[in-house]
């Protein structure tokens, strides 16, 4: 078997990108030369972004299958521009290999990447590899197109307030994920929701298809409540949310009701959703219920925008009203 040292950083970057699958049909220059090259689409926008994850940080090895790694590091990238209602069109990676890496370990890694370009159509246009002296980690710079981008400021008083797919699954999932005791389908099911998240591309692509007056939208990394003060400060407006209307899948519940262990937590500040968290005007309702349906793909009516600047309350099961504070999600400093 191969060492790293023995392929060398050209050798391996050889290895590990000729057996990508995914192409572009407009490439102009792939990987190989100082940069990749592409056409450029007259009206349309790109929209970049970056995310690195920091082993230790983000990910635990003893925990994530170098290929579950790949597609989650991917996965999250993509998300952000399913966010701004883009679709992904290629990434850049970033390799900061540590002492215990091994060749296959980095074969799985891009087997992992693979899947994710294959199945949403972006191609993996370059990187750079370096050796990084104590943790692995990786570097993900995306670029998409947008005809309309939707931001997070724009949100109206009046607007209603959706979420596509369901909430809590992932934070739910991580609880189980060190414990060593046999899982159910159901944990499964949520450790599988962690590990390996869906980004909302299609749905993304719907929003922005459709003449739907999308007001404001984020993808929800930090966890509703959190994620929801984002959209109510960059919009300088307040929310109001249902507890009851929350969506969640019959795996969380199940696990919940089990367990005795309170949803709430986690359909608030779990964190890792990576569900789409926007607004609309309410007669926008009934189009966008139409194209969801009509995609098999589910969004739910959770609250609406409120004039109280970047107060977020939630509307208790038992009639009561909480004020949710700002960050109880997930936080680096
Ligand atoms: P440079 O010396 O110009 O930085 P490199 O030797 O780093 O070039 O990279 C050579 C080519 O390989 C470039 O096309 C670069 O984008 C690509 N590349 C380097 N590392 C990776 C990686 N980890 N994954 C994918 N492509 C990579
Ligand atoms: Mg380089």
């Amino acid at each position: 078997m191969s060492k790293i040292k023995e392929l060398g950083e050209f050798g391996l970057i050889h290895r590990l990108t000729s057996k990508l699958k995914f192409q572009a049909s407009n490439s102009i220059l792939g990987i190989g030369d100082d940069c990749a090259v592409y056409p450029v689409k007259s009206g349309s926008k790109e929209v970049i972004s970056t995310d690195a994850l920091v082993e230790g940080i983000h990910f635990n090895l003893s925990t994530t299958t170098p290929e579950e790694l790949g597609r989650k590091a991917l996965s999250v990238s993509l998300s952000d521009i399913a966010a701004m209602g883009g679709a992904p069109k290629r990434v850049l990676v970033t390799l900061g290999i540590s002492k215990k890496i091994s060749v296959p370990f980095l074969d799985k890694l891009y087997a992992g990447f693979n899947t994710i370009c294959k199945r949403f159509n972006v191609e993996l246009a370059g990187g750079d590899t370096v050796s990084s002296p104590n943790s692995f980690f990786i570097n993900v710079a995306i670029i998409g197109e947008a005809n309309r981008v939707f931001t997070r400021r724009g949100a109206k008083p009046g607007d209603l307030i959706f979420v596509t797919g369901t909430l809590g699954d992932s934070s739910l999932g991580l609880k189980f994920l060190s414990k060593k005791t046999k899982r159910s389908k159901d944990h499964n099911f949520l450790v599988g929701r962690h590990l390996d998240p869906t980004p909302r591309v299609q749905e993304a692509h719907i929003l922005a298809r459709s003449r739907i007056n999308i007001t404001s939208m984020i993808d929800i990394s930090d966890g509703l409540a959190q994620d929801l003060h984002h959209i109510c400060k960059a919009s300088s407006v307040g929310a109001r949310i249902q507890e009851s209307q929350l969506p969640q899948s019959p795996e969380f519940s199940r696990t919940c009701n089990r367990n005795k262990i309170n949803p709430l937590p986690f359909l608030l500040n779990g964190g890792e959703d990576y569900e789409l968290l926007f607004t609309l005007p309410s007669d926008g309702v009934k189009n966008l219920k139409r194209q969801f349906l009509k995609a098999k793909a589910l969004v739910t009516q959770i609250g609406e925008i409120t004039l109280k600047p970047k107060k977020v309350s939630l509307e208790k099961s038992d009639g009561r009203n909480i004020f949710l504070p700002e960050s109880e999600g997930f936080n680096h400093f």
